[in-house]
């Protein structure tokens, strides 16, 4: 088997540090050589242009990704990020987490992402809903419900989930809900979706403390990035009993040992759209925030936020990966050797907003709708037997973690890829 041959359109650190995690896995499970490198990289991808016309009548071109990373266990599933620094390489390692997500949790899907690069909040709400569009308008032909479907991320939420549905209905002539998830529920969207990441970090966080047989009632909780993850999370988690003592965004920390009022931070980051001058606690810096003395850190933001010099300063007892990708390489290698701490790896750990959009999807091709119990049963189900899938492979390879889950949802990517043959 030669060595593939690819460009370099996808060069990035992000992307280099998922096709390093991607090797570490593959030599770990023997993956034969003839299915490695098909497996590994994007089966496509999709750059578009995208015009606006601005409030001041002056026209904006914004650029855009989609990347399909794997269509061969079922349509392309991930959600589509607006921030200033999202680059091809980082939609391309976006999509490649989220094939080995779906895998392990045993969804029929794929793994996809897509991107703008914008600062969303720099747009006025009009501009945001024609960029929004014009961007579903750029993709259509490349996605559907049977294809790859969209859904939100950084930086997009269910309202604009809303306008590119209706843009995509447009397109086709015809309703077809089934095309995006995250969904308003006025529009086909899902009970419990909105919640669903950070309902599942809380729920994996609550059975992971038991097995660790540490009470959550009581357990300090440190939560970086305040967005729809990191605030549902809390949520979740105080309502199970644990204490918040500090939560920041890109403007802040915020740091309480007695307990941030979540309501109240989340009621202010409503109206204030960012944690500054919150005085529900004193400002903290993020370096101090991640090494502060806790029971869980719960990075909730962007990428590579835990560095080597990160890892070794860590003071938690469980580290649960709400975001994609916070923990770059060489931090696992610490990770690996620091007993004092567990880890939840991020594509188990923040799976229940994906499983609840798998629900939503499903919901939507049936036209037949469930309450939220349902769904929230549902979701735990789901979670709970990924989470044993993961402790049995980490028991029987002798694995971390984190490599316990990725060869498992690799594993399921390269025998479907391995079982279609090659076409042609
Ligand atoms: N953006 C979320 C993720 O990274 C959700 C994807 C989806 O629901 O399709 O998992």
């Amino acid at each position: 088997m030669s060595k593939a041959i690819v460009s370099s359109l996808y060069d990035s650190d992000v992307f280099k540090m998922a096709c390093r995690q991607f090797d570490l896995a593959a030599d770990a499970i023997n993956l034969p050589e003839d299915i490695r490198d098909r497996t590994k990289y994007p089966q496509r991808c999709l750059a578009v242009a995208l015009p606006i016309k601005r409030d001041n009548e002056t026209v904006t071109v914004f650029e855009g990704y989609r990347v399909q990373h794997n269509l061969h266990t079922g349509p392309g599933k991930g959600g589509i990020r607006f921030h200033p620094g999202v680059t091809l390489g980082e939609v391309a390692a976006l999509a490649m987490w989220m094939s080995w997500k779906c895998s392990l949790a045993g969804l029929p899907y794929g793994g996809a992402k897509g991107g703008v690069i914008v600062d969303p909040r720099l747009l006025s709400a009009g501009e945001l809903e024609r960029l929004a569009r014009r961007y579903m308008q750029e993709i259509a032909p490349f996605i559907g419900p049977h294809i790859d479907v969209p859904a939100p991320d950084l930086g997009t939420n269910e309202t604009m989930m809303g306008w590119m549905m209706d843009t995509y209905s447009s397109h086709i002539g015809r309703n077809e809900p089934a095309v995006v998830t995250g969904k308003p529920i006025a529009l086909g969207g899902s009970q419990g979706r909105r919640e669903a990441t950070g309902a599942g970090v809380a729920y994996l966080v609550k059975r992971y403390l038991e097995d660790m047989n540490i009470p959550i009632a009581g357990a300090t909780i440190v939560i970086q990035g305040f967005g729809n993850v990191g605030g549902e999370t809390a949520l979740a988690l105080s309502a199970y009993g644990a204490k918040i003592i500090a939560v920041s965004d890109y403007t802040t920390g915020i740091y309480n040992r007695g307990g941030v009022d979540v309501k109240k931070a989340l009621a202010y980051v409503q109206t204030q759209r960012v944690l500054q001058d919150f005085d529900g606690g004193e400002p903290i810096t993020n370096a101090q925030l991640l090494a502060l003395d806790c029971t869980v850190l719960v990075p909730a933001a962007l990428e590579r936020v835990i560095t080597p010099e990160v890892a070794a300063g860590l003071r938690c007892r469980l580290l649960a990966e709400a975001a994609n990708g916070p923990t770059t390489f060489d931090a696992d290698k610490i990770l690996d050797q620091r007993d004092d701490i567990e880890l939840i790896p991020d594509v188990l750990c923040n799976a229940g907003g994906v499983i609840v959009s798998y629900f939503e999807w499903l919901q939507n091709l049936q036209n037949f709708y469930w309450d939220r119990d349902e769904v929230m049963q549902k979701l735990f189900v789901v979670l709970e037997r990924a989470k044993n899938s993961v402790e049995y492979q980490k028991r029987k390879f002798k694995f971390s973690r984190r490599l316990a889950a990725q060869t498992l949802g690799i594993q399921r990517v390269a025998e479907a890829k391995r079982s279609r043959g090659l076409s042609a």
